[in-house]
């Protein structure tokens, strides 16, 4: 299954902010593995097809956004691995389809609308048990990947990097929880949540960790299993939201298209943006120790700049 995908290449980034700070700064490249099934999601997905295909159910069903890499990305992932996939989208049918969900289309994903208080019980048993109804055996997904599948999957993100801190955007916070996991001696990880008031993701962050450690879901990291997780070392920055989730301004798009320009590196504004923008603004105010190697991990979502171009231009 993993033998399409390109092993993530981990790119140095010549910055005179850095060198200034004496950090070592690079970016993990999970948006270079594959050209439509990268970035943090197909690592959310990777143990969620693997048990699909165990339990032989040959249908994926899962929820998203308009705009939803997630969405795009099991569209993908189910075309290319021989899945049906099914996306049940919040809101309503809008004509013609934007980019995210005509894409997903064209992967052969079949689209159904929830409106917005029927999606809000996305995670309910009820709702579960009528679209199975609905569509016979179907493998539910969750959102965004988010299951112990998923943060299983990341914890194999950082794998080969050699690094003192890792920094990561955040949404739900599944991902940062799977990195955390993985964490060898002396590393610590740093999330940066794209929402408002991103503060509440610090407890459930905490119940991913102790619910995978609680599961008996494979762990890498044996100090984990005796010790409970004894090398996470982990906080969050939750001042570089810009506004709140999918919010942008002036100051981010600048920032985004320098980045790009100076370093060959594309940044989705939705999260990647956000978590450079306050990792060099961390480096001018000299957050980070002198000798810290920094890894950055680029999470993907380029995809999701199409829809949001064409956005800002209207
Ligand atoms: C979904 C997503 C994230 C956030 O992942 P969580 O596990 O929900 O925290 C970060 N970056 C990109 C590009 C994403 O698509």
């Amino acid at each position: 299954m993993s033998s399409i995908f390109l092993p993530p290449t981990i790119q140095p980034i010549y910055s005179a902010i850095a060198q200034r700070s004496g950090v070592d700064l690079s970016v993990l490249r999970l948006d270079c593995m594959h050209p439509w099934v990268n970035g943090n999601k197909w690592f959310k997905l990777k143990y969620n097809l693997l048990e699909a295909k165990q339990k032989n159910c040959t249908t994926l069903l899962t929820f998203g956004g308009a705009y939803s890499n997630h969405i795009f990305a099991t569209a993908a992932a189910g075309n290319l691995f021989g899945f049906r996939t099914i996306g049940m989208i919040r809101g309503e049918e809008r004509l013609p389809l934007n980019p995210t969900l005509s894409f997903a289309v064209q992967q052969g994903m079949q689209l159904f609308y929830l409106d917005r208080e029927k999606y809000r019980q996305r995670k309910t048993t009820a709702l579960h048990t009528e679209l199975q109804q609905r569509f016979g055996e179907v493998f539910i997904i969750p959102e965004g990947g988010g299951n112990l599948n998923g943060v299983r999957g990341c914890m194999e993100i950082v794998n080969t990097a050699a690094f003192d801190t890792v920094c990561v955007a955040c949404g739900t916070g599944t991902t940062l929880a799977g990195i955390i996991l993985s964490l060898q001696k002396g590393q610590r990880a740093i999330g940066f949540p794209v929402l408002k008031n991103g503060a509440f993701l610090a407890p459930e962050i905490d119940s991913w960790l102790k619910n995978y450690l609680a599961s008996g879901f494979p762990i890498v990291n044996e100090a984990m299993s005796t010790t409970g997780y004894a090398y996470a070392s982990w906080e969050l920055i939750c001042d570089y939201h810009m506004g709140g989730y999918a919010k942008v301004n002036d100051e981010l798009l600048m920032f985004s298209q320098q980045f790009t320009q100076e370093h060959g590196i594309p940044l989705d504004y939705v999260y990647t943006a956000k978590m450079f923008y306050g990792v060099m603004d961390l480096l001018k105010q000299g957050f980070f120790p002198v000798g810290d190697r920094l890894l950055l991990i680029h999470t993907g979502g380029l995809q999701g700049n199409l829809g949001m171009e064409k956005r800002l231009l209207q």
